[in-house]
């Protein structure tokens, strides 16, 4: 079976109170059993610490048989330093400018080297001058910026349901992209 990540990315560089927000949300995920309350060894890096899948798993995807119960690397990770968030495979790094509409791929990704230090939330845009936080740029390929992440390992296949994705969005204040990574 291929490895595969859906990591739910808030559409802001620096999520205010990100800490207390993340704790919340996994608090609201395990009283719903989408996930365990108690961290385990379920996820993939570092020292693999993650919040194992729940039974409840089930109500909030579209294709529930392709969820990871059988596997070991099953849980939700929570990211809560500043992290670039793209597919790992066929990334064409591609973006483009909400104001002018054109594309701004190559300068907007250089500009990560500025913006994963922390040095600004945003990019500007090179051709019109329109500047805003870099998640408010265009993305073919969908990619997220920010101090919070949530790793769901292996749950990609199953696919989230509209409503889920809406109800996390709502509960962390700003709309999200949900980022699929291949491994
Ligand atoms: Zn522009």
């Amino acid at each position: 079976m291929t490895e595969q990540q859906a990591i739910i990315v808030p559409q802001i560089s620096s999520l205010p109170e990100h800490e207390a927000r993340a704790r919340l949300l996994v608090r609201w995920l395990s009283q719903q059993n989408i996930i365990e309350a108690q961290l385990s060894t379920c996820g993939r890096t570092g020292l693999r610490m993650g919040y194992a899948i729940g039974p409840g798993a089930r109500k909030v995807v579209k294709h529930p048989e392709h969820l990871p119960y059988a596997q070991p690397v099953n849980g939700l990770e929570i990211i809560s330093k500043r992290c670039i968030y793209t597919p790992t495979r066929d990334f064409a790094e591609e973006a483009g400018c909400p104001e002018c509409r054109q594309e701004v791929g190559e300068a907007l990704f250089e500009s990560l080297d500025e913006w994963m230090p922390g040095a600004t939330d945003n990019f500007q845009c090179p051709l019109c001058g329109h500047e805003d936080d870099i998640n408010g740029f265009l993305f073919l390929q969908s990619c997220g910026f920010s101090n919070l992440g949530l790793v769901f390992n292996n749950w990609a296949d199953a696919e989230f349901t509209g409503d889920f994705l809406a109800e996390l969005a709502e509960r962390l204040g700003f709309k999200v992209r949900l980022v699929r990574v291949d491994l």
